[in-house]
């Protein structure tokens, strides 16, 4: 679904992607995990066409994004490839960024009837179904102030799934709540991982990493230093950076 080959991204003279691939084929979870400032968020931003970024390929369902101009001024091309891919990559950020003047329930059906201008009725009977989906059914007509953290962040998920992606990017899902919120939104993407789901997630709950992916990519100031299979990645970490991050994540 996705593929991303070499990248290169800076930031000015910033380089903060210095040749990264990543692979996520359908029904396939994937994680990234790094310190602060490794270029996690920036490799998800620039997946979805939301950061351009300077060399290297990016490919969506086999199909490369066409570029114009080349290293500072490279950009896509092709505007309706563009909105192809940002709303086949739905992506679910650390802070939910609900809109506070819609309910639970407007904040699901938005995008997939603004953007995609889908029949409402149709959307709205879809949205009820993922909001039941992710256990906060009962919330449709609340507003996102009156939810608690675990259930707004829920109610994004279920606002991402409205959107009927490809696959879904996850930046630290659950870093900004307390642990027992945590544990609510790690069981939907559990739920979702074994509903093979394709998903990149960003994360630095290593447990959730071990628990969910098919691939774990350690990426260190803009390279990957180890990638492999959970089970390997942390079992048997070979680097000797990677057994230092997972000690102090420990
Ligand atoms: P964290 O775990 O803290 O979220 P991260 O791995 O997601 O870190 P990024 O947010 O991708 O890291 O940032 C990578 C580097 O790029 C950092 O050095 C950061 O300061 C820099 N950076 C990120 N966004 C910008 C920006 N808009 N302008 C300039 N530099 C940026
Ligand atoms: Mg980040």
């Amino acid at each position: 679904v996705i593929e991303i080959r070499a990248l290169h991204k800076a930031y000015g003279e910033l380089e903060v992607l210095k040749g990264v691939d990543l692979r996520a084929c359908q029904g396939e979870v994937v994680s990234l995990i790094g310190s602060s400032g490794s270029g996690k968020s920036t490799l998800l931003r620039c997946a979805n066409l939301l950061e351009d970024s300077q060399e290297g390929e990016i490919l969506f369902c086999e199909e490369p994004v066409i570029w114009k101009g080349s290293g500072h001024n490279r950009r896509p091309a092709d505007h309706k490839q563009i909105t192809r891919i940002r709303t086949n990559l739905s992506m679910v950020f650390q802070s939910f960024n609900l809109w506070s003047h819609l309910t639970i329930l407007q904040n699901v059906m938005e995008a997939p009837v603004q953007v995609l201008r889908r029949d409402p009725a149709e959307v709205e009977e879809k949205a009820r179904g993922y909001l039941d989906k992710v256990g906060i059914g009962d919330k449709c007509d609340a507003w996102p102030a009156q939810l608690s953290g675990g259930q707004q962040q829920r109610a994004a998920i279920a606002r991402a799934l409205c959107m009927e992606p490809k696959a879904l990017l996850f930046d630290e899902p659950t870093s900004a709540l307390d642990p027992e919120l945590e544990q609510e939104v790690v069981k939907v993407i559990k739920d979702l991982a074994r509903e093979g789901r394709t998903m990149v997630i960003v994360t630095h709950d290593m447990k959730l990493a071990h628990d969910v992916s098919d691939h774990v990519i350690f990426l260190h100031q803009g390279r990957i230093e180890e990638e492999g299979p959970p089970a390997v990645l942390f079992g048997q970490p070979k680097s000797e950076r990677l057994r230092g991050f997972l000690s102090a994540t420990a």
